[in-house]
């Protein structure tokens, strides 16, 4: 089957082709600055150069256009026409607590996304937007949706309750949702399947380390903690976003800066993390880590206080399930940062880890980076959440 993966942003929409039987991707690429002046596509089919075009695109029907006539065109198609594509799988952020998996996208289904709209105001209506967008494009084609938070819905109540009054979970669903369930489900079933072993008999803890983080404890196959919260802010130090903070600093700080809590908040997101904390050098790692390779203090101490953090995470995930068997990075930083890597495994030795500086150096590939006979296996394996969708989709759709 030919799947269309799309990932649906406010102003964006990215998307693959993927052929299931191979899990090949026929080609990829990404509509931007959509409903805004100068939207662009940058389209690459398989084995083929990127090619990008600016065309103005009014909302994200003219995007999905766009995409169907990149796909099916002459030059740089890569199908003949709509007909072969047989069903499309969107990511979606927010499934609150209604989706515990995947579902085939009717109009009930919609309307429940809809009703999650309030946990994640950025995102959702931009998934609802792509979804609608698509129906109309491609009338008839099937249309799976899969949910970032679904993967954590397994997390037992003492892992998702807040130490808040119990009618705020009543009234308002606050809880720990967990994000970035997509990318744990297919990084610890990979991790477990490269070991050749069943991920239900091990304790696997999930670094996915990108410009988002969070980190995930993956017990007998099952989420049962994971770092974000009700929103993608909580957990690990990020990019741009803080994680974990003393929520008295909110009001706090908009009371010395005299702002809002919202723009508090908004600092919080967007210029905190390792941004905010290195001083502005940087949320990009790479440059972070030329920075501190060249003497610059405050991006050492950010990324000292980057990998301790996680560390901290990881110790009590083993903790939470009773031991670990596994520790996998991944995601953009995971998956390349070997000075990122080596410091978290510094503190990873008493557990009897010993770290493969050699094997480190590689880069964005599957790789073990203990030795053989240690008792806990430290490992990378790059995340594939588009192909995770994909095969969410086959599951769902094939006759
Ligand atoms: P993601 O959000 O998963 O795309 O990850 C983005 C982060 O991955 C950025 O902070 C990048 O610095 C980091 N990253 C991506 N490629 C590399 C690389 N080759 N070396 C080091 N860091 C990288």
């Amino acid at each position: 089957m030919n799947i269309l993966v799309i990932n649906c942003g406010s102003s964006s929409l990215k998307y693959q082709l993927i052929e299931s039987d191979t899990e090949q991707v026929l080609a990829k690429g990404l509509c931007e600055r959509i409903g805004i002046d100068g939207s662009a596509i940058t389209h690459q089919p398989k084995g083929g150069d990127k090619v990008t075009e600016e065309i103005p695109m009014k909302d994200h029907k003219d995007a999905v256009k766009l995409v169907i006539d990149k796909l099916t065109d002459k030059k740089v198609g890569v199908v003949d026409s709509l007909s072969e594509i047989d069903a499309v799988g969107h990511r979606v952020v927010h499934g609150g607590e209604k989706f515990a998996s995947s579902v085939v996208i009717d109009d009930e289904v919609i309307k429940a996304i809809e009703e999650c709209n309030d946990l994640a105001p950025l995102h959702n209506p931009a998934n609802i937007i792509g979804i609608n967008a698509c129906a109309e494009v491609m009338p008839g084609v099937p249309m799976v949706a899969v949910f970032d938070t679904a993967f954590h819905q397994t997390m037992p109540k003492k892992a998702y309750l807040y130490g808040l009054p119990y009618e705020y979970y009543e009234k308002y669903k606050v809880r720990r949702y967990g994000f970035h369930g997509t990318s744990h489900d297919y990084v610890s079933d990979r991790a477990a399947k490269i070991l050749g072993k069943d991920r239900k008999d091990l304790k696997i803890i999930v670094c996915h380390l990108g410009n988002g983080a969070s980190i995930s404890a993956v017990k007998n196959g099952q989420s049962v903690d994971t770092s974000m919260g009700l929103t993608p802010l909580e957990g690990l130090m990020m990019g741009t976003r803080s994680g974990d903070i003393d929520p008295a600093i909110v009001g706090f700080i908009a009371e010395k800066e005299g702002i809002s809590s919202d723009e508090v908040v908004t600092i919080l997101n967007k210029k905190s993390g390792v941004y905010g904390l290195s001083d502005g050098i940087s949320s990009d790692f790479r440059d972070l880590a030329t920075a501190a390779e060249s003497g610059n203090a405050k991006a050492k101490d950010t990324l000292d206080a980057y990998a301790y953090k996680v560390a901290k995470y990881i110790g009590s995930y083993i903790v939470a399930m009773g031991g670990v068997d596994v520790i996998v990075f991944t995601a953009g930083v995971g998956e390349n940062n070997m000075q990122v890597r080596e410091a978290i495994a510094k503190y990873l030795e008493f557990l009897g880890v010993s770290f493969d500086k050699e094997k480190n150096k590689i880069r964005g590939e599957e790789l073990i980076l203990s030795k053989p006979g240690d008792k806990v296996t430290l490992m990378v394996v790059p995340t594939n959440e588009e192909l995770a969708i994909a095969r969410e989709t086959v599951r769902l759709t094939a006759k």
